[in-house]
């Protein structure tokens, strides 16, 4: 009786260490961009369209990861509406550079493998998160610039668009704002650092514990002689290990020095902060103290999210494990 007992224990036991992968939860988060995003700045039907929008892109991820799907499909998933949707700093309706054109950068990486990939300053690629995938699996590098970015794209299947499909006229008039007040020496107002922002991004989860991170962005208005941001740059404004993901908004120059989205996975990492201590401990902490501005997404291996920003307002929202979506922008 004992050696089948014993066998039957340890078939038990196999069976459900087999079964645990598929009984971790998944999650979800996205972020809109922070910024200047006060009540009284929006109107109702201005509201709701974000609301919508995040919504949507909450729920493209989450059927993903819902049908068992990988966290990378997921973010990617999640970002694609929000390229597409005009009322983001990506894809179409990004902010423009000094010469009235659209330049783009995106970001991806598995937490799982530490594979990165990333694309800044392209001007055709009508999807930029795909580009960044794309030299994620297809390319021995980690991130391709200008041109030859928009060529590899290209050469990938990526069909490419004329600059003309990003442009806006909200963000054409952006533009003109901050070009008349550096003219006249004035200092930007809050309406154009509104303006500017609007960068996207994603963490998640999978069925399999790996996590992802993933962020699109056309940079801050009237940038100049091929500015590059935090976004398309790993470790700064993106970044995903075994245990974190991290998806960053705000002015680039101070995410790139303090490498924000790499130091929160690192706290968690070497000194086992938990997820809204180690998130906060850098955006409240050390982004403040250098004068930076923004916030991120961040979350650990058990799904659990932090969206710190130090502005008025984040574009935001979450999925948990039953597919309860929750959207919120301002800071109550
Ligand atoms: N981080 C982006 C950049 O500096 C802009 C933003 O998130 O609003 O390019």
């Amino acid at each position: 009786m004992r050696p089948l007992l014993g066998l039957a224990l340890a078939l038990a036991l196999s069976v459900a260490a087999s079964a645990q992968p598929s009984e971790t939860p998944v999650a979800l988060a996205i972020h809109g961009g922070a910024g200047v995003i006060e009540r009284g700045s929006m109107t109702p039907e201005l509201e709701a369209a974000y609301r919508q929008a995040i919504e949507d892109a909450l729920r493209a991820g989450y059927a993903v990861l819902a049908g068992g799907g990988s966290a990378l499909d997921a973010v990617v998933a999640a970002v694609l509406p929000l390229e597409d949707s005009d009322l983001f700093n990506a894809g179409r309706g990004a902010v423009l550079t000094a010469e009235g054109a659209a330049e783009l950068d995106a970001s991806i990486m598995d937490g799982a493998t530490l594979d990165a990939g990333a694309i800044a300053g392209v001007r055709h690629v009508r999807n930029p998160i795909r580009a960044a995938r794309y030299v994620m699996e297809r390319s021995p590098h980690v991130m391709l610039a200008g041109t030859g970015a928009d060529t590899f794209a290209e050469a990938q299947g990526l069909e490419p668009v004329e600059n003309a499909y990003f442009l806006t006229e909200r963000r054409r008039e952006a533009l003109r704002r901050v070009q008349e007040r550096e003219r006249s020496s004035q200092p930007t107002g809050a309406r154009e650092a509104h303006e500017r922002m609007g960068t996207v991004g994603a963490v998640a989860l999978d069925r399999q514990g790996r996590l992802a991170a993933a962020t699109s962005t056309g940079g801050t208005t009237n940038k100049r002689f091929g500015r590059v941001g935090d976004s398309p740059v790993i470790g700064a404004g993106t970044y995903a290990d075994a245990g974190c993901a991290v998806s960053a908004t705000g002015t680039g120059e101070y995410f790139i020095r303090l490498a924000v989205a790499y130091a929160i996975c690192a706290r968690m990492r070497y000194l086992n902060d938990p997820v809204h201590a180690a998130a906060a401990a850098v955006v409240h902490g050390d982004l403040t103290a250098l004068g930076g501005d923004g916030g991120v997404i961040a979350m650990d291996g058990a799904g659990r999210v932090a969206m710190p920003f130090n502005t008025p307002g984040m574009f935001r929202g979450q999925v948990d494990a039953d597919g309860n979506v929750s959207v919120e922008i301002y800071r109550d």
